[in-house]
């Protein structure tokens, strides 16, 4: 009952717009900083870097969503071109991950897919991958749309997405996306009942259920937990289904399972960190604390010690 007050009463502040927007004249407070990577691309740097020498690799994210405005929308597509840029300087090991409604979806969705055009040009130019992450039920049919025409209208192979468990949907949009690269979640966002299921239990047989799926379909896999068990799960079905490590990979957040990261390096599989950094910061840290009432206690330490 707590928990779930709690978990509901940090996705309403993740959510709200006034919050997020003041938050980004604080800097990292309340102990954000143990899971943003700071609020500029060169924090961001050595902070991959950092990762790297630990055999890690990355997935960067410019922090923002929820962009009600061109310029914001072009501001952010900028700044995710000088970050790729920056990784191909570097020479550091991440690709990136992108939100369409920080390129502007919720205003005009060709102007979104122009943005994403940019952002995808500059990977191609460096070499490199972009990951649409997948938000909330809203824009779930929009963004695979968005998907399949940079793929398929605008020729880009250097794309994927990402598919969350809690969904009844998910299943039948695996199988559509076979063999386009997906990262594969529970879901962080308050779903209805009528599309998302609820019960812990449901939702992780379903995320096995997805993971077997992309695996078995010969589909480049990305199993994004911090789920052991899970995690248990998966080692035991690629060992069983002689899935070579090449074709997937464990993806956690920044600052989430330190050590579990490292004994899946020292294991020899491919570990990839999800690494938010910008000063758009409160609405990710909010979803965080919203997942898991521990994290809150290192909020309330650092509320305290600021
Ligand atoms: P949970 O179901 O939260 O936890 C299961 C169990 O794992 C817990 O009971 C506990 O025993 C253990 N555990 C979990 N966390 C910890 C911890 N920190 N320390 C110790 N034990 C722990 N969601 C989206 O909706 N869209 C996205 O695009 C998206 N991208 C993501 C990218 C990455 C790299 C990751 C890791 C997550 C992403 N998510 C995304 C969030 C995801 O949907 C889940 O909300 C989030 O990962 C929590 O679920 P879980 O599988 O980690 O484990």
């Amino acid at each position: 009952m707590i928990a779930t007050v709690s978990k509901n009463f940090f996705l309403y502040l993740s959510q709200n717009k006034g919050l997020n927007q003041a938050a980004k004249k604080w800097g990292l407070k309340f102990g954000a900083a143990q899971v943003v990577a700071g609020v500029t691309i060169e924090h961001a740097m050595q902070t991959v870097k950092d990762l790297n020498e630990n055999g890690i690799v990355c997935t960067l994210d410019h922090l923002g969503e929820f962009v009600s405005s061109r310029e914001e929308a072009i501001q952010a597509t900028e700044y995710n071109v000088r970050t790729l840029e920056a990784i191909g300087k570097t020479g550091v090991n991440s690709n990136l991950s992108v939100k369409m409604t920080q390129l502007g979806l919720d205003i005009d969705k060709d102007f979104c897919i122009k943005n994403m055009c940019q952002i995808l040009d500059a990977a191609k130019r460096t070499n490199n991958f972009v990951r649409i992450d997948m938000e909330d039920y809203s824009h779930c049919q929009v963004t695979l749309d968005i998907l399949r025409e940079l793929r398929e209208v605008y020729g880009f192979d250097n794309v994927g997405t990402v598919i969350q468990a809690y969904l009844h949907r998910s299943l039948d949009d695996v199988k559509d996306l076979k063999g386009i690269p997906l990262r594969l979640v529970k879901g962080a966002y308050k779903e209805d009942p009528s599309v998302a299921y609820q019960d812990k239990p449901v939702i992780d047989k379903n995320y096995m259920r997805l993971i077997e799926e992309h695996l078995l379909s010969g589909s480049n896999t990305a199993i994004a937990s911090h789920d052991h068990e899970i995690i248990a799960k998966v080692k035991d079905f690629v060992k069983k289904n002689n899935i070579p490590n090449d074709q997937f990979e464990f993806q956690m957040l920044y600052g989430f399972r330190t050590e579990l990261q490292q004994n899946l390096v020292k294991e020899g599989y491919k570990m990839r960190v999800y690494v938010p950094f910008g000063d758009d910061w409160f609405g990710y840290f909010m979803r965080r604390l919203a997942e898991r009432p521990q994290n809150v206690s290192f909020a309330v330490k650092g509320f305290f010690s600021k």
